[in-house]
Formats: C-alpha cells, structure tokens, sequence
C-alpha cells in the first residue's frame, strides 16, 4: 500500500500535504557564533522557516551547539539544518543539537559498503534524537560506485537516492526528506521527476526538498530557480523549497515565499491574457513590479519551453518599476530581455555566457559575490561557455558539474582555475584571477 510520508524538523512538517516550507542558509562563518545568530534571527523575521548552517568539521560541533542555545534563549524555535560534507562523524556529533542533518550518504567513504554502514550509525542517531535526515544528491557530487553504474545523469541521481532511501525503510527511519539538484534546469527536473515515479512504483512517497543548485544571482538566478522549482511543484513534486542565490540569503526569501505561495494556491499570476498559434505565445501582463513580473513569466512558461511545448514567447502588457511608473514590456526592450533570460534558463538558446555559482556558506573563504561579479564583467562576451565561481576549494571542484571552466576560491585571496575537472593554474592571487583566466579561455589550451 502507498504510504506518503512527513517530515518533522522540530514544529515544522515537511511534506504529506503540508504548506511548502521556505528555507535558506547562512552564509557566515558557524565558529562566529554572534554573527552566524545574528543571521539567523534577522532570516527567521524575514520568514524563513528553515535555516542550513554549515559544518565544516568536528570542531564547528560546539559552534552549533551555542548557535542553537542562544537561538532558543532568544525566542528563535526555527529549526536548523546541519549541511555535512563527507565526514559522517561529524553528522553523528552534531544530530543531537539541530532539527535535521543535510548528508550524501554516498560522500562518506569511497568503498561504498563502508558507506552504507556509517550511514546506518547516523541513521541510528537520529533516531534516538527525533533528528531528521536529508539526503541531499548533486548532480555533481555524485559517488564513484553509482556513476560507474549510470553515468553522471539525471537517472543515476534517482537511483542513488532510491538506494538510500531503501536503507531507511530497512532501518524503519522515515523521517527523511530527499533533494537532486543540479544547475542545470533540464538534469535537475529530469532527475526529481525519474525520483517521484520511483517512490510511487516502490510504495514510499519521501517528501521532497526541491531547488536549482548554483544558480549564480540576479535575474538569472532568479528565473533558472524559478523555472526549475515552479515545474516540478506545478506537477505536485516538491515540499520545501530553496532559491539559492549567490546574494545575502535574505535575497532568496522573496522568490522562495513566491514560490511557496503560488503553489499553495495563495497568489495568481499578473498575465492577463495569452495567445498560442502553433508554438509560439504571445502573453500580456500586468505587473505591479520587475521581480513579480520576473517570477510570473518564469512560471508561466518556464515548463512550457522545459518540455519543448512552446518554441517562441513573445512578451507585452506594462509593469510598475521601482520609482511607480508604468513601463510597456515590449516596447522598453523588456520582453526581448526576459524571453532571452527564459530561453538561457531553460537551456533551449544560450545568447550570452551561462554561469553558474554557489550560494557560498560558512565554508566561503573569500569575497565570491565580488569575485562573481568581475568574472562576470570580463567574461560576458563568450557565447557558449559554462564558467563556474565557487566558494571553497573542498566542494567546489565536485560540485561545478557540467561546466567548461572553473573560478575556485582556496581561501587567503587566492583562486583555483579550472578546466571543467582538471587545475590548470593553483594559487592566483585573486586580483590577478580574472584576466589569467580569460587569457586560458581564449587560449582554449590546457598546456
Ligand atoms: S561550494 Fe560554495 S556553497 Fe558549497 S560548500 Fe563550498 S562555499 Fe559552500
């Protein structure tokens, strides 16, 4: 019989027809305790309902454990999601003190049945707690044993998901909730949807944490999440949500509490009227702002082009801008803006360089939203180039995915330079990052 399940970190359920829970991450370093409350106190007033704090290693334990007391002390319940990368010690030492652990049980040891086994003890320790589990799979994180199976694809992220879930129906833990990001809109939705099929076949529904990974900022970090999430929640697929931005995490709230909202049947689109010949659209709106207007179109037809129903958009109607007055869409050059950036995010038509870039978090050892920025400025001429800027030389490297080139931060203001998978040039300073890796792009070399 089909079981659908819920979630519980803390007061706050996950799934099993529960409103979609907002969620986002610090992006300060956890040993600053006051820093790392302060962020979290000024989320949790902004709505976020979740909130991730990294833990870099065993010693970051004890930063938790004074987050969370002085969290209560000041009236915060929000529950806290430990972000864990392969040390399933350090996962067991901090379940305790957080609402859930975030873990890619794959990540813990290279011999997969070692795997499997800390992932039983940890299993074990959340029990004990009421401590729930996510089962975060990347695309570009994934363990040797499942690609040497599948391949980096969508399929393989199902199916490693589908293994460790398994474990936990084994070990009768169902307090679980499961993500397969990628940053890439097409990987990331084939992927969720692949999962969904499997749970309904197998009998166990998880609930589901949905999100487009390294999203990079502005506008298109905003409608490649937009798109990703929004297809897959229109479909029923998804419980909570984060919009990863490489911004303040306040930035992610607005889309993230669109999102949540639009899906839980609070707000309506501002298209006012739409028009298909053939496969092409031609939408009006009425917006009362850029970003709802921003937000709505990549709703509106962000599955559409996802799933090839729709070759050509063609947007017009008006939308308020920040200083009150009403802007035509089509004739402001807005239109041609928006259906470029929703053609880019739905990997349908690259017209200028794709980027993509985490978020950063506590593990961040330099300034990445400047460094993004720069790389931005030099590079956004390059038509059909992927370039990456990631925060930590630890994670960054594995989790760049499908991406040509690679900007790495290694901490000490000094940056990595890759070559999808392979350093070319270690410890630039960063001053000096941009240009050298502009000269490798052009060169197109890897000598
Ligand atoms: S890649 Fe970015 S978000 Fe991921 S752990 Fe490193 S700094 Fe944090």
């Amino acid at each position: 019989m089909k079981q659908i399940l819920t979630a519980k970190a803390g007061d706050v359920l996950i799934g099993g027809g529960n409103p979609i829970v907002v969620q986002t991450m610090c992006n300060t370093h956890t040993s600053d305790v006051e820093a790392t409350v302060a962020q979290c106190v000024r989320l949790h007033d902004l709505g976020a309902q979740m909130i991730r704090i990294t833990v870099p290693g065993q010693s970051d334990v004890e930063h938790i454990r004074k987050i969370k007391d002085s969290l209560l002390a000041l009236g915060v319940t929000t529950p806290i999601v430990a972000d864990i990368h392969f040390s399933s010690q350090t996962a067991i030492s901090v379940a305790p003190y957080v609402e859930k652990v975030r873990i890619n049980p794959g990540n813990f040891h290279k011999d997969h049945e070692e795997a499997k086994k800390q992932f039983a003890r940890l299993i074990q320790i959340c029990k004990e707690n009421g401590t729930a589990i996510r089962v975060g799979i990347n695309h570009g994180s994934l363990g040797d044993y499942i690609t040497n199976l599948y391949g980096n694809t969508p399929e393989a992220m199902a199916k490693a998901a589908m293994e460790w879930l398994g474990m936990c129906i084994k070990e009768d833990f169902l307090n679980v909730v499961v993500s397969l990001k990628s940053s890439n809109t097409v990987v990331m939705v084939e992927a969720y949807r692949r999962l969904a099929r499997a749970m309904e076949e197998e009998g166990h529904i998880f609930p589901l944490h949905v999100g487009v990974t390294e999203a990079g900022n502005g506008d298109s970090g905003r409608m490649k999440s937009c798109v990703g999430i929004s297809t897959l929640l229109s479909e029923g697929i998804g419980d909570t949500v984060r919009v990863s931005l490489t911004e303040d995490p306040a930035d992610e709230l607005p889309a993230a509490k669109y999102l949540s909202m639009r899906y839980g049947r609070k707000i309506v689109s501002s298209l006012t009227s739409l028009t298909i010949n053939g496969r092409k659209a031609v939408a009006s709106y009425d917006s009362p702002s850029w970003e709802t207007l921003l937000f709505d179109v990549s709703c509106d037809f962000g599955k559409r082009l996802l799933d090839r129903d729709l070759d050509e958009l063609e947007l017009t109607g008006q939308y308020v801008d920040d200083s009150g007055k009403k802007v035509r869409i089509k004739e402001s050059g807005a239109g041609t803006y928006l259906v470029d950036e929703l053609m880019q995010a739905t990997r349908r038509k690259f017209y200028r360089t794709e980027y993509i870039a985490c978020p950063g978090c506590g593990r961040t050892m330099y300034d990445l939203q400047k460094a993004l920025e720069e790389v931005k400025s030099k590079t956004s001429h390059l038509k059909d180039t992927v370039i990456a800027v990631m925060g930590c030389i630890v994670n960054g490297p594995g989790e760049m995915a499908d991406a040509d080139w690679g900007y790495v931060g290694e901490g000490n203001n000094k940056v990595s330079i890759y070559k999808g998978k392979i350093p070319l040039l270690r410890h630039v300073p960063q001053e000096e990052a941009v240009d050298r890796l502009l000269e490798l792009i052009e060169k197109g070399s890897v000598s």
